[in-house]
């Protein structure tokens, strides 16, 4: 959750969201509604407008607050503080309950606006690992598409190659070398779709709401798309044995049905999975409105402050996979005063699908209430858990040797310590920290913002995103991987709704 020098460059400006498309009532009929305004439905809305596609709502609970990135809005420190310190953001809202605290709590939630947590990400692109795709519950089809394999460009090449065209011609800073030695370890430097504003300490990750950006600054939908705002999916509409539409709150607090041939859930994945638990429900299909297989990335790490001239130029590194650990080990290194650096390392790692996992909700009259969220680590999930460890003060004891720090040993407290969370690497904390001894760190299940996997392709949906069970209800973003993998989700999210927008303008 660290930010880097990012690579390519933007004009500096804002831009006003007061385009045709975003205002009016709520139309009573589309062809495609897309709830949620986030990274997976903005991404889907603007490829199927490039897919000309026509009839396009895209509901969004939020507010329309400008459409840019909060790292071009904001200073570094004011930044991080919305992220870390969540309350102070007037966009973040957690709309469930955590039924195993400390997990799902703190600074667990969305950034309900139009945008989401698009407009918060860090850019990191990664693609699924092999041994994750290769395991049985991602579908054959679906990962030929994403890596190629059927002679047309894997959507893996195509997103990547878009990006790095968006961020500037590099998706990381070309002075860094391509290979780097340090702890034991070679490091390649971390792929992410940025771009910096010039003159500024600013950057800004891709959004898909360039698209929505016109010469003047003015932003509103792509063609065949429209767009309502403070307009909040209640439920999906079930009837007949399908869904047909959804039922909103509009902006003015009326409540209306919208009818809709095909109904795309991407309100993240515990909202997704609310919605679609209860409309299974209501289709009969699912006994009660509960799904499992929730899962986070399992993420742990330490911050230590060094002399700089013992470490790599800073920037952002990583070291791929490892398909026993199924982790991935990155480092970052930022400058921190005089001759000194923060070097900020971590291990992110696959949580397993586990059915007691779970998303679900109560039932009041046709509509569901709050999700109740759960989680539970299987035994490999705490195997990995000490593997992570392992590798952490393994790296450690030899960076130590490397930079002539003192062989402090990395003590970690139990998984699941609110007092030692990702929050550590905040800067008021590392700047109280005593050089050279290093602070370990674990996020809480739900903090690292990549929560999935609980409409997994494959199993719930099939390979077109359909829901077997319910036609006419679809998903989309991480709720639909069958397995997370360890690499950060959105570039997977981003190259299956591009997929997903062919398919439906397609049919
Ligand atoms: C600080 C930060 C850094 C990150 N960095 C990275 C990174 O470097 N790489 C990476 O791969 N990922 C990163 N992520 C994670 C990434 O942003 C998420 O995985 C991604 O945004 C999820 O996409 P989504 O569309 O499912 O959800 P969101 O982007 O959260 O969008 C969901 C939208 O749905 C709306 N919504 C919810 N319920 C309703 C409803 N009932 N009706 C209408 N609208 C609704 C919400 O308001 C929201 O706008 C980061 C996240 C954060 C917060």
């Amino acid at each position: 959750m660290s930010g880097n020098p990012p690579t390519g460059h933007r004009p500096v400006g804002t831009h006003q969201a007061t385009g045709p498309g975003l205002t009016g009532p709520v139309p009573r009929r589309a062809r495609i509604v897309i709830v949620g305004g986030g990274l997976a439905g903005a991404e889907l809305a603007g490829a199927l407008s490039s897919e000309g596609a026509t009839g396009v709502l895209l509901l969004e609970a939020g507010p329309v607050a400008g459409l840019t990135h909060i790292h071009t809005t904001h200073s570094p420190q004011r930044a991080t503080e919305l992220v870390f310190a969540p309350d102070s953001d007037p966009y973040f809202h957690r709309p469930w309950r955590s039924a195993t605290p400390p997990h799902y709590t703190g600074i667990s939630g969305l950034r309900r606006r139009l945008g989401g947590r698009s407009l918060y990400w860090h850019g990191v692109v990664l693609p699924l690992e092999d041994w994750a795709l290769r395991a049985p519950e991602w579908p054959a089809s679906i990962v030929t598409a994403l890596t190629g394999g059927d002679g047309t460009p894997s959507w893996y090449d195509r997103v990547t190659a878009d990006l790095t065209r968006w961020s500037g011609g590099a998706l990381w800073d070309p002075a860094l070398p391509t290979r780097t030695a340090f702890g034991g370890e070679e490091f390649r430097p971390l792929p992410r779709a940025c771009r910096r504003t010039p003159g500024a300490d600013r950057w800004e990750a891709y959004t898909a709401f360039d698209a929505w950006r016109d010469a003047d600054g003015r932003t509103g939908p792509p063609p065949g798309v429209s767009a309502r705002c403070d307009t909040e999916a209640l439920a999906v509409d079930v009837g007949g044995g399908r869904a047909r539409g959804v039922v909103v709150r509009a902006a003015d607090g009326s409540v209306t049905t919208v009818a809709a041939d095909t109904v795309v859930l991407c309100a993240g994945a515990v909202e997704s999975t609310r919605l679609a638990a209860h409309a299974l429900t209501a289709a009969d299909v699912l006994p009660e409105p509960r799904l499992g297989g929730l899962a986070d990335h399992i993420v742990q790490g330490f911050v230590v402050r060094l002399p700089a001239d013992r470490l790599p130029p800073p920037g952002s590194y990583h070291v791929p996979t490892d398909p026993v650990l199924r982790s991935y080990l990155r480092m970052d290194v930022h400058p921190d005063g005089p001759g000194r650096a923060l070097l900020d390392v971590r291990v992110t790692g696959e949580q397993l699908p586990n059915p007691d996992s779970v998303v679900e909700c109560e039932v009041s009259g046709s509509r569901p209430g709050p999700a109740k969220v759960s989680t539970e680590l299987l035994p490999e999930d705490r195997k990995l858990i000490a593997a992570q460890r392992d590798l952490l003060r393994d790296f450690w004891a030899t960076a130590a040797a490397e930079t002539g720090a003192p062989k402090t040993p990395l003590e970690f407290t139990d998984f699941g310590d609110a007092d030692r969370d990702n929050t550590r690497v905040l800067p008021d904390r590392t700047r109280a920290q005593s050089a050279s001894r290093p602070e370990s760190w674990t996020s809480l299940l739900g903090t690292e913002d990549h929560e999935g996997g609980s409409l997994p392709l494959g199993r719930l949906l099939d390979d077109r995103h359909a829901f077997t069970a319910l036609p006419g209800l679809y998903a989309a973003g991480p709720a639909v991987f069958p397995r997370l993998g360890a690499a950060n989700p959105s570039l997977t999210a981003i190259a299956l709704s591009r997929r997903l927008a062919g398919l439906l303008a397609a049919a």
